[in-house]
């Protein structure tokens, strides 16, 4: 039997069926849905609010890159009836209201403990329990442990030491203050210019005094179509809910549209052209998730992709020297996640923008006044962002204390190789549950929306199949999770994403396995791996 995590005796008021951990998308799906099952369940949040990621990265210009009207919960008439989107893509305010909304609609607060940090869990095999301990010190046991964490939650520690010596305020995006930042006329630096340095940037370039960019690896932007919506566009949106619904789940992307059919080449190269300036005037993801497979297939149309791209770079830039340090050259377009932006290009034709490149001149610490590069010149600064992104699908999950049977921790089984069963569940931790975990379909290539609901789905049935037969546990087989770390390393090493350096590969982590953290085989495979499992009556688990 596994040693219960000292100071674990939780009252028997904090003995659930199911323990959800977050209070973000996934969470509070999968909090009502295993209510509405009739399951004693309770969510426990390590934020002060409910929202996950829209809670945590309230940075300026924080906006989410799906439309409104499939980046929305689909389950509940009351929510879509009442709630008024304002804007196509909405920013961080908007969505975070959203999810309040939501957890009000349905009554979830009752059941979501807030500020309550999850250190450890542990399975206790003799009982088929997890017991599962807080910062704060309070207990819980549970038959099923549900990580709800987030899959880019774990923000990766500052890039250089000496935070503590900086006089000015100095902050990862994803733990941005709540009271309002003030620009005005203050010398900002923005490191790390991914989907959230962009953001950043174009943001606060027009409110302060002057901003630097620190930039390593420049990346490929598409502008974004963000129309004000008015009341016909939400009655539309009512209107097609649940066609909508149904539509997300039949695509590769969990987007409204789809990849295309046929092959790129079977266009002549005016109407590809034409097909690509379609796309691109859609002002969305569309450019990716509907575009050919191809794209991030094929090496000569990755090449004829990102040279269009390009020239709309450059004609955005306008400037040959900036051009040569905003316009990637290292990898093709699409095998790092595409930011959407607004004006972020054009920021840099601002006289109060400077690009600063550290891909040779790295950063080297952060000064009493700012921070200083190898070269030893140093950047004096009020504010300090850092834009470095996360630990992306494992590094929530591992920074909680999680032991499975015998003990083994999910940190060491990780470390070793990052595998999961249809990123639902993994071998030798049985009754835990993981959506946004490695292998499953997600950020890298899903509208996380869909893709969240639809493992969230799989996680509820499975519980029920398991209660509704009198057992007590479930776990992947080691066969059957390597049968599913094989079949998702054959997809993704036939595309070119494994060729690029990103979070998605895990590259951005000192010693984190490189392998492509989402499924590629496409949202629709993966449902049917998933109602495989269930139909076939979970064969390659192990049902005790
Ligand atoms: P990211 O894509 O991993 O970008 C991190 C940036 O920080 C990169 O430019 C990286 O440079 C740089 N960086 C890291 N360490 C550095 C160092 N020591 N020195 C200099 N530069 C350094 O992280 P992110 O921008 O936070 O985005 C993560 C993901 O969150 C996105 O891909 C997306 O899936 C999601 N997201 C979504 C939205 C949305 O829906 N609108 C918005 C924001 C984020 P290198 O590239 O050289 O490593």
């Amino acid at each position: 039997m596994n040693a219960i995590h000292p100071g674990a005796q939780p009252a028997s008021s904090n003995r659930y069926d199911a323990i959800v951990v977050g209070a973000g998308v996934a969470g509070l799906y999968t909090l009502y849905h295993l209510r509405e099952a009739g399951k004693k369940v309770v969510c426990l949040e390590a934020g002060g609010g409910v929202a996950g990621t829209w809670y945590w990265n309230r940075y300026p210009g924080a906006r989410v890159d799906s439309q409104a009207y499939i980046y929305q919960y689909f389950f509940s008439e009351e929510v879509l009836n009442a709630w008024r989107w304002d804007e196509l893509f909405p920013a961080q305010p908007e969505t975070e209201r959203y999810l309040n909304f939501v957890a009000d609609t349905c009554d979830l607060r009752k059941d979501i403990r807030l500020n309550t940090h999850v250190d450890s869990a542990t399975w206790d095999e003799a009982t088929q329990t997890w017991h599962i301990t807080t910062a704060g010190g309070a207990g819980y046991e549970a038959k099923y442990f549900i990580g709800c964490v987030g899959m880019l939650s774990a923000a990766l520690k500052d890039p250089c030491p000496g935070r503590e010596n900086f006089k000015g305020l100095a902050c990862h995006t994803s733990a941005w203050p709540h009271a309002p930042v003030d620009f005005a006329g203050k010398r900002v630096g923005v490191v790390g210019t991914g989907a959230t340095g962009i953001q950043v940037i174009q943001t606060v370039a027009p409110l302060c005094g002057h901003l630097t960019v620190f930039q390593r690896t420049p990346q490929y932007s598409i502008p974004m179509r963000n129309p004000k919506l008015t009341a016909e566009d939400n009655a539309a949106y009512r209107r097609n809910a649940a066609a909508m619904r149904k539509r997300v789940r039949e695509t590769f992307a969990g987007f409204h549209t789809d990849l295309q059919t046929g092959s790129y080449w079977d266009r002549a190269p005016e109407e590809r052209n034409k097909f690509l300036e379609q796309m691109w005037a859609e002002g969305s993801l569309c450019f990716v998730a509907a575009n050919y497979a191809e794209v991030f297939i094929d090496e000569k149309v990755n090449a004829e992709v990102t040279a269009f791209v390009v020239d709309k770079m450059r004609k955005r830039i306008n400037n040959p020297e900036l051009e040569a340090k905003l316009i990637p050259t290292t990898f093709g377009f699409g095998t790092r996640r595409v930011p959407l932006d607004t004006g972020y290009l054009e920021a840099y034709g601002r006289d109060n923008v400077e690009l600063v490149d550290v891909s040779t001149n790295p950063l080297l610490r952060i000064t009493e006044n700012g921070l200083q590069l190898a070269s030893g010149k140093e950047y004096p600064l009020d504010i300090l962002v850092f834009a470095t992104g996360f630990d992306g699908g494992s590094g929530a999950f591992t920074r909680i204390d999680i032991r499975g049977r015998d003990g083994q921790t999910l940190k060491d089984y990780w470390d070793k190789d990052l595998r999961t069963t249809l990123g639902l569940q993994v071998h030798g931790f049985p009754n835990f549950f993981t959506t946004g975990a490695p292998l499953a379909p997600s950020a890298a290539f899903c509208n996380m929306q869909t893709c969240l609901c639809q493992q969230a789905d799989w996680i509820i049935d499975t519980i029920k199949y398991l209660d509704d037969r009198g057992l007590h546990a479930i776990e992947p087989s080691a066969e059957r999770e390597a049968a599913w770390v094989k079949h998702h390393d054959e997809i993704a090493n036939s595309t070119l994403f494994p060729k690029t350096k990103s979070w998605y590969m895990g590259t951005n982590v000192d010693g984190k396995t490189h392998r492509l953290v989402t499924y590629l085989g496409g949202d629709v495979a993966y449902q049917q791996a998933c109602d495989e499992a269930k139909q076939s009556g979970y064969q390659g688990f192990i049902l005790t």
